[in-house]
């Protein structure tokens, strides 16, 4: 890839920085029975609320804030991951973006776990706190009672990463001359579709977005495909 002067990367989280999916790996490491509930309700209950109240029920059998921390720091991430963008970060030129369905308590545990806590400009996610009772009280991004989303590309209810994408854009009014997505997911084709054609999208291989893409096409930007996150590292080291 050409050298820019100002660019942008954006990451989903889930099986794009991290190796794996948070809101399923801790109820699989914690509480299988509730992992298995979840995936039984998850065609009837918006994600979101199914992990949310999932949480509530891990709290309310015991399960602690130390093992869900721990959980989540036992979780996948390829070092390569995290060599690559703090190697890319150092380079002065890049910002780094989050958009992630995920909650801001499992990523923020995992990138202080990973020493990546400063990457990140902005994490844009569903919003969650730790209470006094030791209950992780998570919530959407967008309010269920007020205005939703209008995107028409097939987004879930809760958030739609291309309008995500694009009011961080707006609201930074900075110009860059690349942008560089990173992604695997269904939800991931949105931001996407919108790349200029000096974008580049990171698809990971064999999940939503790969699909996708082939089934619908239809985008402007550049992309590559990858696997393991040691070939995302060899791609920033070009960037
Ligand atoms: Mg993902
Ligand atoms: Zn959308």
């Amino acid at each position: 890839m050409s050298s820019v002067a100002r660019q942008l990367i954006v990451f989903d989280f889930d099986w794009s920085m991290a190796d794996q999916d948070t809101d399923r790996w801790v109820l699989e490491v914690l509480a299988p029975d509730l992992r298995r509930k979840m995936k039984d309700l998850k065609d009837d209950v918006q994600w979101t609320d199914l992990v949310a109240q999932s949480l509530r029920e891990a709290h309310e059998r015991g399960i602690t804030r130390e093992q869900i921390e721990n959980a989540l720091q036992i979780m996948p991430f390829h070092p390569a991951m995290a060599r690559g963008v703090t190697n890319l970060k150092a380079g002065g030129k890049t910002t780094f973006l989050c958009l992630s369905n995920s909650n801001s308590i499992f990523i923020s545990t995992i990138l202080k776990d990973k020493k990546l806590t400063t990457l990140f400009h902005e994490i844009i996610t569903n919003p969650a706190e730790w209470e006094e009772s030791g209950l992780l009280n998570l919530r959407r991004r967008v309010d269920p009672a007020g205005p939703q989303h209008s995107c028409d590309v097939g987004c879930s209810p809760n958030m739609c990463k291309g309008e995500e994408l694009e009011a961080f854009l707006a609201r930074h009014a900075v110009d860059f001359d690349r942008i560089v997505y990173v992604g695997d997911g269904s939800n991931d084709y949105c931001p996407v579709l919108r790349l200029r054609s000096q974008d580049l999208v990171l698809c990971r291989n064999f999940r939503g977005l790969s699909k996708r893409i082939s089934k619908q096409g239809g985008l402007k930007c550049k992309v590559k495909y990858w696997s393991g996150a040691w070939e995302v590292e060899e791609i920033f080291a070009t960037l």
